[in-house]
């Protein structure tokens, strides 16, 4: 599942071919948008922004309008040369933007929508979503405050993947940035300290904004059920966690 590191990443290469370039063309292959008219309605319009917040992209259109994706378990953006060969089946585009240079494809955009930019600010899912964790200044202070008025019976990691807490961590950087700051994933809220809070974000962001520049580093943890620890040998233990039973990682040792 793509977490908030992909994300920025697309939105800085969907940019890159977007913002300032002249739209040739845009083309909605999914039936469920034929009566949308976007090609319509954003014709002529240049792009003015394109920018991630969490595990959302927004593409800002000149006149107020803005195209909002969330990519779930399964979308995609790609960035192709013309002629290139895309990476999916056309059959699968939801959305391609053409320019000279440039075809800009989602695959399988579950959440596709075409609002206005106040919306964007008011949308109650999107008023929703907590401090991003990607943020130039992330809000540290607004994050334990979420973090406190949440259930402080739930475990760390499972409260990580709450978007309403903390926008963009999913479940790989769940666990590596639990690893990564020795807390143990099932710690309760209340068990757990502002600092070693903390601790967790502060060694998630620069993974993740490294990740974001294609950088991929060691997996400590993730998916390494049963195999012996990096650092110190012992089995990595996986489990389900929270009301979506998502698998979570860690080692008992060096997160005890
Ligand atoms: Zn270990």
């Amino acid at each position: 599942m793509p977490e908030g590191d992909t994300i920025l990443s697309a939105a800085r290469r969907v940019g890159h071919a977007l913002v300032g370039k002249p739209i040739v063309e845009i083309e909605t292959p999914q039936p469920r948008h034929a009566l949308d008219r976007w090609p319509e309605r954003l014709g002529g319009r240049a792009v003015r922004a394109v920018d991630a917040r969490g595990k959302h992209l927004f593409i800002r259109f000149e006149g107020d309008l803005t195209l909002h994706s969330h990519l779930r378990m399964t979308g995609q953006w790609g960035v192709y040369r013309p002629g290139e060969r895309w990476r999916r089946s056309p059959r699968r585009a939801w959305l391609v933007i053409r320019t000279e240079q440039h075809e800009v494809v989602e695959f399988d955009g579950p959440v596709l929508e075409l609002m206005t930019d106040s919306r964007t600010r008011f949308d109650r899912r999107l008023a929703a979503l907590g401090p991003d964790v990607l943020a130039g200044g992330f809000d540290e202070r607004r994050f334990l405050e979420l973090l406190r008025a949440d259930d402080q019976t739930r475990g760390i990691g499972d409260a990580l993947l709450d978007q309403r807490n903390i926008a963009g961590v999913g479940n790989m950087w769940k666990a590596e940035g639990c690893f990564s700051a020795g807390i143990d994933p099932w710690r309760r809220l209340r068990d757990l300290s502002d600092d070693e809070a903390l601790a967790v974000t502060r060694e998630l962001r620069p993974l993740m904004l490294e990740s974001a520049e294609g950088r991929r580093g060691t997996r400590w943890v993730y998916d390494r059920a049963g195999l012996p620890c990096r650092r110190c040998g012992t089995p990595i233990r996986a489990r389900g966690q929270g009301d979506d039973n998502r698998t979570t990682y860690w080692c008992p040792a060096c997160q005890a």
